[in-house]
């Protein structure tokens, strides 16, 4: 392992090792912003970038909103998993003719059903995610291409010498991605990802609250990160600043980009205040020393990721667990409620299959958590 960088803001980070070929990226330093170099790819990167969640819900207007107001405040790094075709091609409208500007990465496993999104070794179907990524970006290549989730041991064994992976280094080959970059949740499997060179970036999630007890206590880190801002969430028991979570993020030397879910050009700023907080604002040490509770951490919490999708009942559970969240925090309003009725499928209609268990990365219980959508929602 030569090197390695990590990407986070209590969902994601990164690694890095090796060197390649790149193309360029068209991108002014902001003299507002801090870079880091994201370890030998030579990618200089705005240490606060865009995850796309926060695209799940806004037009093609909000996003070319969103993505110009984070451009023009040096933002220039974004991760895109999300294979929903209306999302990339918002994205890829918010980009304009910008696109070179930002530095993409994007995941090649994860493809459009015609229902949800899902995860997929099979080339055939990677191929057709990764085509449509291009074409809703409206771009030819792609900076780092990801290894979509290898959260345990043996699938990264298996992947080594498969078809999946000769597709992923083909598409180096060919300049269609100029990096391979992998996402985790698993810190064993990350590790000895890291180590075997194969891979020059590594997406993980990284928590205060979870990161203290998860190696004894269970193999996955958890994310949820907004939890953290709210003392009666939060499994800590004490509520955050956003600027204590980046600094906390940021202190470690290999993290050199921490995504955000952001979903609106008018909240960038939140984020971007870490940026000139001062030393007393991003002091995350004394608030964590208050910290007196940790119950909950065998819990998952939902991050609203989709990768449990597809439901085999057609729930979007998600989105379920993101109404869900909101009701019980705010109270259930009529806006929530419709919200949760035009949804296509219901919680009411979750057979306990338990198919989505395993690839919920979290740990979430989610037929306990459609059960308790059903009591709130009435269906
Ligand atoms: S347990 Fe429920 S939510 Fe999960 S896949 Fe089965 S029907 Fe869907
Ligand atoms: S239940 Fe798990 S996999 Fe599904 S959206 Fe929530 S965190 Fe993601």
């Amino acid at each position: 392992m030569k090197k390695i960088v990590l990407l986070a803001f209590a969902t994601i980070l990164m690694m890095v090792s090796c060197t390649n070929r790149q193309k360029t990226p068209q991108f002014k330093e902001n003299p507002d912003m801090e870079y880091r170099t994201l370890g030998s790819t030579g990618l200089r990167v705005g240490v606060i970038g865009l995850g796309c969640g926060g695209f799940d819900e806004i037009d093609s207007t909000a996003s070319r909103e969103l993505v110009t107001y984070a451009l023009d405040h040096g933002m220039n790094y974004m991760d895109l998993y999300d294979a929903n075709p209306k999302v990339r091609s918002n994205i890829g409208y918010g980009l304009g003719d910008r696109r070179a500007e930002m530095i993409i990465q994007g995941h090649i496993g994860c493809w459009w059903n015609g229902d949800s999104y899902e995860r997929t070794r099979d080339v055939e179907k990677c191929k057709i995610g990764f085509e449509d990524l291009l074409e809703r970006l409206h771009t030819d290549y792609i900076d780092v291409g990801m290894i979509h989730i290898v959260d345990k041991m043996e699938e990264w064994q298996e992947i080594q010498g498969s078809p999946y992976l000769q597709y992923v280094q083909d598409l180096k080959a060919q300049g269609k991605i100029k990096h391979i970059g992998l996402s985790s949740h698993n810190a064993e499997v990350a590790l000895a990802i890291a180590k075997s060179g194969l891979v020059e970036v590594i997406m993980f999630s990284l928590n205060p609250a979870f990161d203290r007890v998860q190696s004894d206590k269970n193999p996955w880190t958890f994310g949820g990160g907004d939890r953290l801002l709210d003392a009666e969430k939060s499994p800590l028991k004490i509520a955050l600043t956003r600027d204590q979570c980046f600094a906390y993020v940021m202190a470690k030397p290999c993290v050199k980009v921490a995504l955000c879910s952001i979903d609106s050009a008018s909240k960038v700023d939140e984020y971007l205040h870490y940026l000139k907080a001062t030393d007393e604002e991003k002091d995350y040490n004394s608030a964590l020393s208050k910290q007196t509770a940790q119950n909950d951490m065998d819990k998952g919490a939902c991050t609203y990721c989709n990768h449990c999708m597809p439901c085999s009942a057609g729930i979007p559970i998600a989105k379920v667990n993101e109404l869900l969240d909101k009701a019980e925090k705010e109270g259930l309003t009529a806006e929530l409620k419709a919200k949760y009725d035009s949804l296509p499928h219901h919680a009411g209609e979750c057979t306990h299959c338990g198919a989505c268990l395993s690839r919920c990365p979290f740990g979430v219980d989610i037929p306990t958590q459609m059960d308790r959508a059903k009591e709130v929602f009435g269906k």
